[in-house]
């Protein structure tokens, strides 16, 4: 898939993009992957994908957790986290795309985003309304009451594993959501809030295949809302969007921005 989109094919899906954005008072986005991928971090699929390349890991992460969390948190301290996919998210910086979609917010437009990217990026480049519905790499969280907290502001005793939480007594994990783990119960009530609410939705370098995620846009859509996707490649979204903007976020974003300002200026 080239990098380079011919903008004047694009031209015409960003101006609609931008109309129905500039309308709106209360778009939700939903941002995948694909978002990340022009900062240097991986998707999982689509061409390039780690999984495209390497399959799929194993699916019982979260077993492993919970069957004995001590041994998994010894491992984690001596061993640290020193895979390449993790150390790219920890160099990454936001793109462009990240900023314009921070734009798009300070502009009104936006009112909330769902990521299910774990790479901070978002917050990063300036956003503010955000549902990490799969966490947050830089994050730990309590199990029962689903307190959260920055990594470097909790002190792990390595004398007692695990941590646990200093409000209920829970178990403390990293944030990011593991395979067989259930997404927290709050992050998903303010999905469905957010979505219920929504008079525009964007999907963003998703592939729309993992669910609860894929089911917001799919929700906005049975409404009568708009939606509109920005992704390189076609997902299940694709031939049910209303605009459908064929290139990298990087670039469509701050092009969609930009013709937003044109028609606010009119
Ligand atoms: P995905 O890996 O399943 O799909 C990525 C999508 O991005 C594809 O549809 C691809 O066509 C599209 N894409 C590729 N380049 C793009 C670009 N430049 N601009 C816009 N779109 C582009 O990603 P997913 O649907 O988000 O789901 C996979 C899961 O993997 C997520 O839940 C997430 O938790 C995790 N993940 C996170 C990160 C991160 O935090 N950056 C990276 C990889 C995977
Ligand atoms: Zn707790």
């Amino acid at each position: 898939m080239s990098e380079q989109p011919n903008f004047s094919d694009l031209g015409n899906q960003i101006d609609l993009a931008a109309k129905l954005l500039a309308r709106s008072t209360h778009t939700v986005v939903l941002a995948g992957a694909g978002m990340s991928k022009e900062s240097g971090i991986r998707t999982f699929r689509g061409e390039g994908g780690l999984w495209t390349e390497h399959g799929e890991p194993p699916m019982n992460q979260f077993d492993c957790f919970t069957s004995d969390p001590h041994a998994w948190w010894e491992r984690r301290l001596n061993e640290g986290r020193n895979d390449s996919f993790g150390r790219s998210i920890d160099g990454a910086q936001p793109n462009p795309g990240h900023f314009a979609l921070a734009e798009l917010e300070r502009l009104g437009i936006v009112s909330h985003l769902i990521t299910q990217n774990i790479d901070d990026l978002h917050r990063l480049a300036g956003q503010n309304s955000i549902t990490e519905i799969h966490g947050n790499r830089h994050w730990l969280r309590c199990l029962d009451c689903e307190l959260r907290w920055p990594r470097t502001q909790f002190v792990i005793d390595a004398a007692e594993l695990p941590p646990i939480c200093s409000e209920c007594g829970g178990l403390v994990k990293s944030d990011t959501v593991m395979f067989g783990e259930p997404i927290p119960a709050t992050a998903l009530r303010r999905c469905h809030e957010e979505t219920a609410l929504a008079d525009c939705f964007l999907t963003i370098g998703t592939s729309a295949l993992v669910y609860p995620a894929a089911q917001y846009p799919a929700n906005a859509l049975s409404r009568g809302v708009p939606l509109i996707e920005i992704n390189p490649e076609p997902t299940p979204l694709t031939s049910v969007a209303n605009v459908v903007i064929a290139g990298p976020s990087g670039k469509i974003l701050p092009a969609v921005v930009n013709q937003i300002h044109n028609e606010l200026d009119h």
